[in-house]
């Protein structure tokens, strides 16, 4: 019973594997015409030989009857081939073709029989050579459909040999036991064909599926689940050709995370890592589907907002970004963070329709944005253009100068209010470029800093700064200013000992100033470089200490020898109660860490004063001098000392 049941399933459409049934479709697309044209010319062939031999009615009506057929069904697969699959139609058409194939294995067999009546001999070896032929060539074109192709031959062979054994002619005979062996064989092949198709189109299958994965995987970021970087720029080309072929825009966003960076460093990866995850879900909800969201990497994400936005709807879309991403982030150890997000925006086409250019130009946003108004969205402008223009300027003059003709170094003195004597000079860069003449410093270095010429720009000062140093008595320290790539290496630290012993000037006159963003950039990096100049006897500063926006969970982290107050905090000291409250505070906290504080941008004798009855010794500003050039320190020096007894007398 059960062996039937398997003889019956090798004529079924095995309806469990869909894939195999698409490719047994798609076959037969390319087989079935060939098999009608067979079939069709075979059988006119076989009508041709035994007209006038055989009545019309059996030669011409039943094969014109049986050709309409194999028309129709021809035109309609012709028809299927330009049409895509059906999946769903598809084991319905499968079974019409098998119950077709034996219907018309029959009809073909029985007309074949009928003629074998008539005729001399020779017309009866062209129906039996027809009849076996065209079976044989039937079935290799349905190969792929095991059951349709099984069928023709049992159809045509079983019925066929029988009648030719009752026929008692041995020829005959042999002929058919000729058919019953080349079939008996043809079905073996077509048995172990279909197994290794089968098998074949499951590999393929398989296949797909993994260069499907791999596909995915490559396009996604596997900690947000979002678009990678990749996947952005996909997106983003997509959109600038969409954007430019219909007439209509869209915008691009960069999303920087800030203070990220202390809140990875201070409660471990896997808390960075759900506030990573958490902030593409924020970004997701506040967009919906009106925008991409993408992780580029680190704490980066890029937005494509697809409708074209006004700028007022987009102010309004930044600040519901921004305002989410303000809210704390709940940590995996109970803890929480409070991040900031700032966020730089670029239209389409208004800022290009290149997608490096938007991508760019977003970048300077950004950037903007974290240097005017962090925590905030800010479009790409034209007055941003014009910026960017006169950056990319300044830039390209800052590569071709000449750095040791053209830069130069004031030094603005910093003075122990107490004894009234200068204690250190602060050098400041001066660049006089042949084309733009004087820049600000304000405007160079962060420009340097951006485009990574800030390095060879701090070699050549820091020689000059030493040089000048070792003119000043031994109490006069020099205070210099770094950038963050200056100590972004234990090499570069190296770099920085090695120089100042080369000068010869003493290591403990050297104080060097760094900015609080440029040493939490990489906090362990930085400690260590810092151990480094510090076990040689270099000082370190914390300079424009108060305007980042983490100041006080770092300072204690950092091995630090001086903190320098901002300026901003001290223009509005003596009319805002709040900038005092700043830097009473911060004056405790310098005195709990044992670290020595100056006060910069001190412009009039009030604020001196006031700065004073808070506690403040060390003060640098206007009011005390301007930055001035080497050869005026040497004379302003004299002078303190022609004076300062006085002041001392006086404090005494
Ligand atoms: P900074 O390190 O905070 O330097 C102090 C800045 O405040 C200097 O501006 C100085 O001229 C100015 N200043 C001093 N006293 C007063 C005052 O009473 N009122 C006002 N309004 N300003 C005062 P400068 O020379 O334009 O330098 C600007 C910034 O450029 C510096 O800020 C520093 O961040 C950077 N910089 C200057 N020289 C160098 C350098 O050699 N290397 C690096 N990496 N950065 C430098
Ligand atoms: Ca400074
Ligand atoms: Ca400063």
């Amino acid at each position: 019973m059960r062996r039937i049941l398997t003889i019956l399933d090798l004529f079924r459409v095995d309806t469990s594997n869909p894939d195999l049934m698409q490719a047994q479709m798609r076959a037969l697309h390319n087989h079935v015409p060939l098999l009608y044209l067979i079939l069709a010319i075979n059988s006119t062939a076989v009508a041709v030989t035994h007209l006038g031999v055989a009545p019309n009615w059996i030669t011409v009506y039943p094969l014109v009857g049986l050709l309409s057929v194999c028309a129709l069904r021809l035109g309609l697969w012709l028809r299927r081939r330009q049409r895509p699959l059906d999946a769903q139609a598809t084991p319905a058409k499968l079974r019409a073709t098998i119950a077709l194939a034996g219907l018309l294995a029959a009809s073909f067999m029985a007309w074949g029989v009928a003629l074998l009546r008539y005729g001399d001999a020779y017309a009866q070896a062209h129906v039996l050579f027809y009849v076996g032929n065209t079976m044989i060539a039937c079935a290799f074109c349905l190969a792929h459909l095991r059951a349709a192709s099984l069928l023709v031959m049992a159809i045509v062979v079983v019925p066929f040999c029988l009648y030719v054994g009752y026929l008692d002619n041995h020829v005959m005979r042999a002929i058919a036991l000729n058919l019953l062996v080349v079939s008996g064989a043809l079905a073996f092949v077509l048995l172990t064909y279909h197994r290794d198709f089968t098998r074949l189109i499951g590999q393929q299958v398989e296949l797909e599926r993994l260069s499907r994965d791999n596909l995915r995987l490559a396009n996604i970021d596997t900690l947000t689940g979002l678009p990678n970087r990749r996947s952005f720029f996909t997106s983003l080309e997509a959109a600038t050709q969409a954007a430019e072929a219909r007439g209509d825009g869209f915008v691009v966003g960069l999303v920087d995370l800030d203070g990220f960076k202390p809140v990875n460093d201070a409660h471990g990866h896997g808390a960075g890592d759900a506030v990573l995850q958490e902030t593409a879900g924020r970004l997701q909800a506040v967009l919906g589907d009106s925008g991409v969201v993408a992780r580029l990497g680190g704490d980066e994400f890029g937005l494509i907002l697809s409708s074209a936005h006004g700028a007022t709807a987009l102010a309004k879309t930044g600040e519901a970004l921004c305002g989410a991403l303000a809210a704390p982030f709940r940590l995996p150890n109970g803890g929480s963070a409070q991040i900031a997000a700032s966020i730089g925006f670029a239209s389409c086409p208004e800022a290009g329709y290149k997608s490096a250019i938007l991508v760019e130009r977003a970048d300077y946003a950004l950037y903007y944005a974290k240097a005017n108004s962090r925590g905030s969205a800010v479009l790409f402008t034209e007055e941003h253009e014009r910026l960017l223009r006169t950056q990319s300027v300044i830039e390209q003059a800052l590569r071709h100068a000449d750095l040791a003709r053209e830069m130069s170094l004031v030094y603005q003195p910093i003075v122990d209010v107490r004894s009234g004597r200068t204690i250190a000079f602060e050098a400041l860069a001066r660049w006089k470029s042949p084309e733009l003449g004087q820049i600000s410093p304000a405007v160079f270095v962060p420009i340097a800093e951006r485009s990574g010429l800030i390095t060879r720009i701090t070699a050549v000062l820091f020689g000059q700064a030493l040089a000048a140093a070792r003119a000043w008595p031994d109490s006069i320290a020099l205070s210099f200013n770094l950038s963050m790539a200056d100590i972004a290496s234990p090499q570069a630290a190296a770099n920085i000992v090695a120089t100042v012993k080369a000068s010869g000037l003493a290591p403990g006159r050297v104080v060097l100033e760094a900015t609080e963003t440029a040493l939490i950039q990489d906090v362990d990096q930085a400690q260590k470089v810092l151990r480094t100049l510090r076990a040689n006897g270099i000082a370190i500063a914390l300079d424009d200490f108060g305007t980042g926006y983490s100041s006080l969970s770092y300072v204690h982290r950092l091995p630090l020898d001086k903190l320098k107050i901002d300026r901003s905090f001290i223009s509005e000291i003596t009319t805002d109660p709040a900038s005092r409250d700043i830097v009473t505070s911060i004056l405790a906290l310098a005195r709990n860490l044992k670290l020595c504080c100056v006060v910069e941008g001190i412009e009039t004798a009030e604020q001196a004063r006031l700065l004073e009855s808070l506690g403040c010794v060390q003060m640098q500003g206007y009011h005390f001098h301007r930055p001035m050039g080497f050869s005026d320190t040497l004379d302003y020096l004299d002078a303190e000392v022609a004076r300062a007894p006085h002041r001392v007398q006086a404090v005494a």
